[in-house]
This record gives C-alpha cells, structure tokens and sequence, in this order.
C-alpha cells in the first residue's frame, strides 16, 4: 500500500514542481548515495526542480564529491520553504535530521526510504525495509515501480550506497542484493574503481591520525558477559593535528572491530566540543541496536550508533552495563 502511494504522489507532481531530497547528519555512502541515484533517476523522469541536501556544516566528504549527481546538493536552506514533496533517505528518525525537521514543519508531505529496524515513523509515507541491507535497495525498488530503467549514473550512486552498508558486500546472506549488485554492474559501471576512489583513498594525514587513535585503543575482555569489548576514541584537536576531515574517522571502526579477543567495538569520535558520535559494532553476542537505542540512538542489531555528551570515559561507562543487558 505504501509503494502505490508512494508512486501515486510522486506521478502526480507536476514536473517543475520544488522536490527537496534529504539524507541523515554525517552523510554516508548510502545516504548520499541513494539520494543522489533517487534524485537522478526524478531527473530522467522529466523533473526540474530538484534539490538534495543534507544538516549540518555542507561538507561534502571527499570520497562522495564525485558521485553522479553530487551537482545536485546545496548547503542546508537558510530559509525554511514549502516544498511540493520531501524524499527522506536513511533516516532512522528526526534527530538525525538536525534543522531540517524544519522543512517536515512546513507541512510538505513526505516520503521516508529507509532500512532501519529502529525507524520512528517519520514522515507521511514510510517505505521501512528492515530486512534491506542498505536504504539504496529500497530506492532501486521504487524507481523500478516509476518506471525509471537504470543507467550508469544511477547505478554508480546506488553500487556506492550497496557496497557502503554491506562491508563490500561482507555480510550479505541475500542472494536478492548481489542480483541487485549484477544489474548495477551490468550498466557498464567499474566496482574496482568505485571501490579504490571510496575505501581505498585517503589522505596522508589521515592513515598517520589512524595510527594514533588505533594506538589508544584499550581491550576489556570481561565486558559484554565476558564477550570482550574494544574501544578507541578521537577528538577535534586529533583531526586539527592532522589538518583532517571528520569522515575519514568513519572507517576506523573497522579494523577495531577485527580484534579477535572482543565481540563488541566501539569508536567515539568528536564531532563538537563535549559532543560525540557513537560507532558500535558487534559480532553477534550482543544486540547493539538496542544498546544504542537506549541511548538515544538507533541502527542495526550488528551496527548502531548514537549521540553523546561527556568525556570518551564517561560515554564507555555508560555503554558497559547496557551491553551485559543486552546480551544475544
Ligand atoms: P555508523 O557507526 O556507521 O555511523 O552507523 C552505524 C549504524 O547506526 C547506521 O545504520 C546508522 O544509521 C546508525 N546510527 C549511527 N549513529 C546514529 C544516531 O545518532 N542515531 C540513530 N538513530 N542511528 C544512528
Ligand atoms: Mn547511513
Ligand atoms: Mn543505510
């Protein structure tokens, strides 16, 4: 019922009409990529008046600049206008929206794409998969319900969005997401380029900022009911050192979650003086997500996260019981 509504209110739109796409604070891969396929996809459709943008500071990590599309985004509206229709991509609820919940104010109606067990409801039409790995395989699947058939440009943004949320396509158990993937590569795109200019670049600075913050990382193998959990932090001044981007913190989750003695990882990173964001991590012995959510946050039971204030300490402190709690 929500696909056909969903379509219902997008044919009806005429084709000039103000149509704002947003994704979450901290654009991801998926976020950013999912928007931008969905947005090109609106563009082939005949519609003019498209505007993707995202909260916060219009920073636009390096890796995504290139993405099909990105000539779409603008900075975040000064003034808060009435679109013909909001599109909402990897939104879990509205305060990963920042400002923007502004424009869900003005009473445009909205439409959420999103794979979040954790979604809140947001918006008027609520297209929630939480069985799909990332929230592009949810854009695919309307803009085939549009009628819009794949090109490359597309197909790069959605690839971008897959192979972000899935690790490279680690954990993917679904044989649906890699005939997804098979019809996204059959346009002609290249995964190994996609996947050097994403993963695989990162400034000089960047991997010296990683060797420190790995190298303050503490192991607590009696946490989680034993399970084991690993942590490491980053702050502002590590990044200012460095002369670095938030985003290139992103992926130092990753190697932290490979440590063998640990179920459960954690990076806090410095986003504002006191205020951080929460990466979690685990294997499987612990639901992350409802650690997360208790926190005020949300994600998925293997990968969640969540905001936070205080010292990297305190936040662990607070993360340590929830996790004997929530033992799976
Ligand atoms: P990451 O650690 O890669 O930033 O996020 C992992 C997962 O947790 C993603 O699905 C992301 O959407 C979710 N997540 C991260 N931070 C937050 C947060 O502050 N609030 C909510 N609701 N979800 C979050
Ligand atoms: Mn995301
Ligand atoms: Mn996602």
């Amino acid at each position: 019922a929500s696909w056909a509504a969903a379509v219902a209110a997008i044919r009806a739109l005429p084709r000039d009409a103000e149509v704002q796409l947003i994704c979450h604070v901290n654009p991801d891969g998926d976020a950013l990529g999912s928007m931008l396929g969905f947005a090109l996809g609106l563009r082939r459709l005949g519609f003019t008046g498209l505007r993707a943008t995202f909260p916060g500071q219009f920073d636009v990590p390096e890796p995504y600049r290139a993405l099909p599309g990105a000539e779409l985004l603008v900075p975040e509206p000064q003034a808060y206008g009435k679109p013909a229709l909001i599109l909402i991509f990897d939104v879990a609820g509205e305060s990963r929206l920042g400002d923007l919940v502004r424009l869900l104010d003005a009473g445009a109606p909205a439409i959420v794409l999103d794979h979040h067990a954790s979604n809140t409801g947001l918006g008027d039409v609520s297209l929630v998969d939480p069985a799909a790995v990332a929230t592009s395989v949810v854009a695919d699947e309307l803009l085939t319900r549009l009628g819009v058939e794949l090109d490359a440009e597309i197909a790069e943004c959605l690839y971008v969005a897959l192979a972000t949320d899935t690790g490279s396509f680690k954990f993917v158990r679904d044989p649906s997401v890699h005939e997804l993937a098979a019809r996204l590569i059959a346009t002609g795109i290249s995964p190994g380029d996609i996947a050097r200019r994403i993963f695989d670049t990162r400034p000089f600075g960047a991997m010296k900022l990683a060797g420190e913050v790995l190298g303050r990382a503490v192991l607590d193998p009696a946490a989680a009911g034993g399970r084991g959990l690993v942590w490491t932090f980053a702050t502002s001044a590590d990044l200012e050192r460095h002369n670095q981007r938030p985003y290139v913190l992103d992926s130092l989750i990753d190697p932290v979650r490979g440590v063998a003695e640990a179920d459960v990882a954690v990076v806090v990173k410095e986003q504002t003086a006191g205020e951080w964001s929460v990466s979690l991590r685990s294997k499987g012995g612990v639901d992350v997500s409802a650690v997360a959510v208790a926190l005020g946050g949300g994600g998925h039971r293997l990968a969640a996260g969540f905001t936070a204030h205080g010292t990297p300490d305190e936040v662990i402190a607070r993360i340590v019981p929830l996790l004997a709690a929530n033992l799976s």
